[in-house]
């Protein structure tokens, strides 16, 4: 029997089971691409509770102890003697979402001799060192496509936030204020501007399918072309690289995964070639950006504005610049982890599981690391040669 580690955001602060505002949440019958939904021979949660804090334990923890395994299921891992840290020697699965990663160091795959899955209940599995992982054999797998349309729905929202300048707007109203001059210093319509879309896989295609209608030239980036006919269908422009994208566009969107490669790429020397007054959403990862290169762009108004809800790290302390730099539209990392979009993964996790448990393959979709080396999606979006 497994000894499984779940890492999950703490409960509620007002208590759980919270109430909720819908009664049910819409249902979706296969993802855009045609893949199919999760689909896990059984489920102990009804869609749209919480499940991705510690109480709700992605509705897992009744079904693996009555097949024997010992559950862990703590919020608890980045202090020393956490209880991550604690459980991890004999652990042989940790999952964890990206919200609240379990950061899987290449200390602590050392302090794990008995690790051979690790499950990102989500998308973006960079909390866990790749390369260890390889040399280890331990599996990677990730909830593929499970949040990929929610965060573009957010991305759509934080490009629009940015650009009329709604949070200062809504504070405006909150505070009893009904100065419209002021209301309106920084407001500016979408309509017209160019947007560069850095790296147009699941969720970047998604964000630029919704942001076309807005009547805005869209070029993008990404190691591999779009076929000519969605180029057409939107009227793209393909740049080789970031460095050519940024320097026409007045919104850069970020949807590449944390890699060697992208890690720490918009930097000073990157956000000097854009436009002066250009905004940045980045729901990606926030390591892809130099972090005080950000604040200083904002403060200089090299950049209008910066939004996103990825960090580094996660949580991100008290005092991290960007909770309080000018002109953000910061979220703490909601953007994937909406009721539905818990759904998906909860229910993706246990496909996993069940595919483990059961020795059979793990669908390739939602594998990242496999058999010592990268597979499936992760030899598509994170090996660093392209796999063609
Ligand atoms: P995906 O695998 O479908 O797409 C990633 C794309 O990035 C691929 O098309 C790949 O070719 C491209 N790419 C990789 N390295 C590149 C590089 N150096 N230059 C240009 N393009 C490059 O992944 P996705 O589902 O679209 O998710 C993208 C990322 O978004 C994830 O890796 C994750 O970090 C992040 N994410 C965030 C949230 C959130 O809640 N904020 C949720 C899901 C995913």
């Amino acid at each position: 029997m497994a000894k499984i580690i779940i890492v999950l955001y703490p409960d509620p602060t007002n208590g759980y089971p919270p109430e909720y505002a819908r009664d049910s949440i819409p249902l979706i019958e296969a993802y855009p691409n045609g893949q199919s939904l999760p689909a896990p021979a059984g489920l102990d949660f009804v869609p749209g509770e919480l499940v991705g804090s510690v109480s709700g334990g992605l509705g897992l923890v009744r079904w693996l102890e009555s097949l024997g395994h010992e559950v862990v299921v703590t919020s608890d891992k980045d202090r020393t003697g956490s209880v991550l840290d604690r459980e991890l020697p004999d652990a042989e699965i940790v999952i964890s979402q990206p919200f609240w990663p379990a950061y899987l160091t290449p200390e602590r795959i050392a302090r794990a001799p008995k690790l051979r899955l690790a499950i990102t209940a989500g998308i973006g599995s960079d909390h866990v060192d790749l390369p260890t992982a390889i040399e280890r054999g331990i599996t990677v797998a990730e909830v593929t496509y499970s949040n990929s349309i929610g965060v573009a729905e957010h991305t759509v929202m934080m490009v629009l936030n940015l650009v009329r300048d709604f949070v200062p707007q809504h504070r405006i109203v909150v505070e009893g204020g009904w100065n419209i001059a002021d209301a309106v210093g920084r407001s500016y319509d979408l309509e017209g501007m160019d947007v560069g879309v850095f790296a147009a896989g699941r969720i970047g295609r998604a964000v630029i399918e919704r942001l076309a209608p807005f009547d805005v030239r869209v070029a993008y980036t990404d190691r591999f072309r779009l076929s000519p006919e969605v180029e057409e269908r939107y009227g793209l422009t393909f740049v080789p690289s970031i460095r050519e994208l940024v320097t026409g566009i007045d919104v850069l969107t970020v949807h590449a995964p944390l890699t060697d490669e992208t890690a720490g790429l918009i930097d000073d020397g990157l956000l000097a070639t854009m436009r002066r007054g250009s905004y940045i959403v980045n729901p990606a990862r926030g390591a892809i950006t130099d972090r005080d290169a950000i604040v200083r762009a904002l403060e200089s108004g090299q950049l209008a504005g910066y939004a996103g809800d990825v960090w580094f790290p996660q949580p991100a302390p008290a005092d991290h610049p960007w909770r309080t730099m000018p002109n953000n539209a910061m979220t703490p990392h909601t953007s994937g982890t909406s009721l539905p979009s818990q759904a998906r993964y909860a229910a993706g996790t246990r496909e996993i599981l069940e595919a483990y448990f059961a020795g059979r393959p793990i669908r390739p979709e939602y594998l990242i690391v496999d058999g010592g080396g990268y597979a499936g999606t992760g030899a598509h979006s994170y090996a660093s040669t392209p796999a063609g």
